[in-house]
């Protein structure tokens, strides 16, 4: 692999999330993908990730490299986004979250349909409702991902609902998080973090957007370690957001500042 810039979406749910559609099957969101030209993809399920391993086998057809991620509700009711290295460490985190996710028996006529993929196409009902808060704080959610390897990105942390920083007011001191998700990015906020934009889809037409939308990874291979060391503007790698055709013509951000000008 060469040094060059990688297209991302590391925000999407399936149809295994109840609030996406149930066209959102893996092979449907590969397909998108390929034809927004994404590098990398992520599948991000509330509080599962029973499409992750699917997608993944599928993407690879399409020369789309799919990163195992989940968006985890944590006990404040803030979104997180996860990122894991491989499909054991995933697999391992989503029993984590099992664990501490109310038993609360799943309603599709109530809240949408929470379905899983199988390889031959079978479709199969996921019994617990997912889109409620787990009993994880940010803090226990943290350190259990640090041991796995994982990263912690708040997802749209400038979002009224589930937003971290309107729900909490700051990015805690403390908190491991390798990137900040907003929504809005032409807003000035108090960020030493790398800022990223996904489509957060829940529909096919939503992984559709503006190009000064998308975020880049400067990179040698699409991949969670070259993206570990994009977000931590190691080694040369970087991740920018806006950026187009005209390499660096957008605005790029760095530490939460905006700036106009080559990145
Ligand atoms: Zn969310
Ligand atoms: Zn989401």
């Amino acid at each position: 692999m060469i040094r060059q810039w990688y297209r991302m979406d590391l925000h999407v749910h399936s149809c295994l999330s109840p609030c996406a559609e149930d066209d959102m099957t893996p092979h449907n969101i590969v397909q998108m993908a390929a034809l927004e030209q994404m590098d990398m993809l992520a599948v991000t399920d509330h509080n599962a990730v029973g499409n992750s391993l699917e997608t993944v086998v599928i993407a690879e057809d399409f020369g789309i490299a799919c990163l195992y991620g989940m968006e985890v509700e944590t006990r404040e009711g803030v979104h997180v986004l996860v990122y894991l290295p491989n499909a054991f460490s995933l697999l391992s985190l989503e029993a984590f979250i099992q664990e501490h996710l109310p038993m609360r028996s799943h309603r599709p006529d109530v809240w949408g349909r929470q379905l899983v993929v199988g390889s031959d196409g079978e479709l199969t009902e996921y019994p617990w409702l997912l889109s409620q808060g787990t009993q994880l704080s940010l803090t226990e959610l943290d350190r259990k991902l640090a041991s796995l390897g994982g990263l912690l990105v708040p997802a749209h942390a400038d979002r009224r609902s589930y937003g971290l920083l309107s729900l909490l007011g700051h990015m805690p001191a403390k908190l491991n998080a390798a990137a900040v998700e907003l929504v809005d990015v032409n807003q000035s906020l108090p960020l030493d973090h790398v800022i990223v934009m996904n489509s957060d889809a829940h529909s096919l037409d939503a992984m559709v957007r503006p190009r000064q939308r998308y975020t880049y990874l400067w990179g040698d291979a699409p991949t969670f370690e070259e993206l570990a060391l994009g977000l931590a503007g190691r080694s040369g790698r970087k991740v920018v957001v806006g950026l187009d055709e005209g390499i660096g013509t957008a605005f790029a951000g760095f530490g939460g500042k905006f700036r106009k000008g080559r990145s």
